[in-house]
């Protein structure tokens, strides 16, 4: 049955340009301290004092509850600072998926002492996670998953192996969705369960493996015999499927979906110059606007969210259409300019963040969901199946 596509208008309220001042004012000190190089690839750059610092400036954990080191703003209080962030090219990632979405998933089913003890460290930009669903059979069809988690005294003990974990030798804890009993033969998704697992329990071994740019950002994550304590089960035994569903719609929908490689319009910008032909201008209008209306469905996902409701199907739509858009920015980029129509110097720069751009370009409708699945959800929320 279709749910409907509903887009709601969402105006950014007041509070949001005051953030928008201070998180530019940061931003700002920190460029002009060299502590980062503006307009590169933040996204994919680890810089645990960048984290740390921006943990002190309360940029961290923003909407959380008081009780656990945030600060209970608005989710588009937060959408602020996460366009600012990238727009920039700050290096967010060590945070960046404890921010995202470990935090709210432990807010909403960890137990207190677990939220008591990690939750103010995530704030402090001190303490990160990585996300422990993919295995080597299990990708899109997560219920096919064959980790498993077995009860012992005092808790479980985990044996499978998981992979494509980002960051995990740089992160102090796993999500891990995890086979604690068979499916049944009603409901394939019965039987996982999400565990919160330290990456220093003894058991635990991270290979390493490149991807295209030649850097480690991955792993293969081997888990043999790993205790997990009772305290660490995170919501109910068997039932976690809706629970990782809730965890990709906080990954789905936010701004980084389209802003992962703003660098190459940015550069694209820059090696026009002030007086662009025709042809370029037109381009870049093009690029533009579609990236503006892009912006206007994430900020209307994040009021959405803000409002309470659960926009799954609008989240997929922004997925799929800003990552599609982001895919075919450098090709679009390299089509406008012709080398002898600009600067060499800046064509020389904008050449070398497009090497970099088209490297990253192929990940981008893959991770979170890959471009089929996501389409799969559209097609649904259109009642086309
Ligand atoms: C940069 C990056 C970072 C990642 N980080 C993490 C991480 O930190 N933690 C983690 O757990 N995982 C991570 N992943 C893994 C990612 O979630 C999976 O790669 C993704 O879910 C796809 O799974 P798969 O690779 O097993 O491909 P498969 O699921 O085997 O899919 C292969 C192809 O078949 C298509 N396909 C599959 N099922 C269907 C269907 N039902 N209908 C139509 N087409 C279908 C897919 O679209 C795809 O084109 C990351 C991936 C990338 C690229």
């Amino acid at each position: 049955m279709s749910q409907g596509i509903q887009f709601d208008s969402v105006q950014m309220p007041e509070e949001t340009e005051e953030m928008r001042r201070t998180v530019r004012d940061f931003l700002a000190a920190e460029i002009a301290a060299g502590n980062f190089e503006a307009d590169g690839f933040g996204m994919t750059t680890h810089s645990p004092e960048f984290s740390q610092r921006c943990g002190r400036a309360g940029f961290i954990g923003m909407t959380w509850p008081t009780t656990y080191g945030g600060q209970e703003r608005s989710f588009l209080e937060r959408f602020v600072v996460t366009e600012e962030m990238l727009a920039v090219g700050a290096p967010v990632w060590a945070h960046w998926v404890a921010d995202r979405q470990s935090g709210p998933v432990l807010i909403r089913y960890a137990k207190d002492e677990v939220r008591q003890d990690v939750l103010p460290r995530i704030v402090a930009g001190e303490c990160y996670f990585c996300i422990g669903m993919s295995e080597p059979d299990s990708g899109s069809d997560l219920f096919s998953l064959r980790s498993t988690a077995k009860p012992v005294e005092g808790g479980w003990r985990v044996n499978g192996r998981k992979i494509w974990t980002s960051n995990a030798h740089r992160s102090h804890y796993m999500i891990a969705l995890l086979r604690t009993s068979p499916a049944t033969s009603e409901n394939r998704r019965y039987g996982l369960t999400q565990f919160l697992i330290a990456m220093d329990s003894p058991g635990i071994t991270i290979r390493p493996i490149r991807n295209l740019t030649g850097a480690h950002d991955f792993n293969e994550v081997t888990l043999d015999d790993v205790f997990v304590p009772d305290s660490h089960l995170i919501g109910e035994v068997d039932m976690a499927s809706s629970q990782a569903t809730n965890e990709l719609a906080y990954e789905r929908s936010g701004p980084e979906r389209f802003l992962e490689t703003l660098a190459v319009l940015k550069a694209l910008i820059r090696v026009a110059g002030k007086n662009p032909d025709k042809r370029l201008s037109e381009g870049i209008g093009r690029l533009v606007a579609q990236l503006s209306t892009l912006r206007q469905m994430s900020v209307s996902v994040a009021g959405m969210l803000s409002a309470g409701k659960v926009p799954q199907v609008e989240a997929a739509l922004v997925k799929d259409l800003g990552t599609n858009w982001e895919q075919s920015l450098p090709g679009e980029a390299r089509n406008l300019v012709t080398n002898d129509s600009v600067d060499q110097e800046a064509f020389e720069a904008f050449e070398a963040i497009l090497e970099q751009a088209i490297l990253i370009a192929p990940k981008l409708t893959i991770q979170g969901g890959t471009r089929e699945i996501l389409r799969g959800i559209i097609a649904r929320g259109l009642g086309l199946r």
